[in-house]
């Protein structure tokens, strides 16, 4: 398996500050290989960061998308307006998606499967709160929001990958220890193992909430830990760069 980094850009970066970026990213990663390397811009700048990473070592993501083709959905995206521009990756259940637009796991399953069915590789967000976790809950509601967020692939898990990033270290600067993540990270690769019924290989679980330079190679010596989601840190290439380097 072939562990995932990938940069949440999150509601950053103009278009011209995306190119700026990615003339300096790609050159420095050109020689990376043991690692997949994924980049999600905003929206608006898809379409030209799409162009730079052609015949590069990059992978493309979009931050969301909406599970109808084409219609009267003001202000949302298709999945056919993502493959278009080769975006092999889209984010769906970001904590913030959840807890600032009132996203539910049943709205988030319904994206899952239309992201597969259209050939995009789903990343799943999943995590408890501060307050979740202080009540001893942190299992169930990682639990439950797998369980509905993959509800229909439980045998094409394989499919999608999986990001653990619990809501309280998420842009705090407070990241999980080592021994927190694998934790989690364990439960849900045993947990993904059983509903699949052993096809869950190929499914990576990244870690994500206050990843960055400095505790990147702590983190990825968890076992279960097979990549990252990266927001903060990821808005500088060489700091995303370094990310990459120590995983
Ligand atoms: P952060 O964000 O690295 O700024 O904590 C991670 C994420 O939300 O994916």
């Amino acid at each position: 398996m072939r562990y995932l980094i990938a940069a949440n850009w999150k509601m950053n970066k103009t278009v011209a500050e995306s190119i700026d970026y990615i003339e300096i990213f790609k050159d420095l990663v050109k020689e990376v290989e043991g690692v997949e390397i994924m980049i999600a811009p905003s929206f608006t700048a898809l379409s030209s960061v799409s162009i730079l990473l052609e015949k590069t070592n990059i992978s493309l993501g979009a931050q969301n998308m909406f599970y109808v083709e084409r219609g009267a959905y003001t202000g949302e995206i298709s999945p056919i307006m993502l493959t278009e521009l080769n975006v092999k990756y889209v984010i769906l259940g970001h904590s913030e998606r959840r807890h600032i637009f009132g996203e539910k796991d049943e709205l988030i399953n319904k994206k899952v499967l239309t992201a597969v069915e259209f050939g995009l590789r789903p990343i799943l967000c999943v995590g408890e709160t501060l307050e979740e976790r202080e009540l001893g809950k942190t299992m169930n509601v990682v639990e439950r929001q797998i369980r509905a967020g993959i509800a229909g692939l439980e045998r094409e898990i394989s499919l999608i990958d999986i990001a653990y990033e619990p809501v309280w270290a998420i842009g705090t600067g407070v990241n999980a220890t080592v021994e927190q993540a694998q934790e989690v990270h364990h439960f849900i690769r045993n947990l993904i193992n059983d509903i699949s019924k052993g096809n869950d290989k190929d499914t990576r679980i990244l870690y994500g909430g206050s990843v960055n330079e400095k505790n990147a190679s702590e983190l990825i010596k968890a076992p279960d830990v097979e990549g990252f989601l990266v927001g903060t840190a990821s808005l500088d290439p060489q700091k995303f760069y370094k990310i990459i380097l120590s995983s």
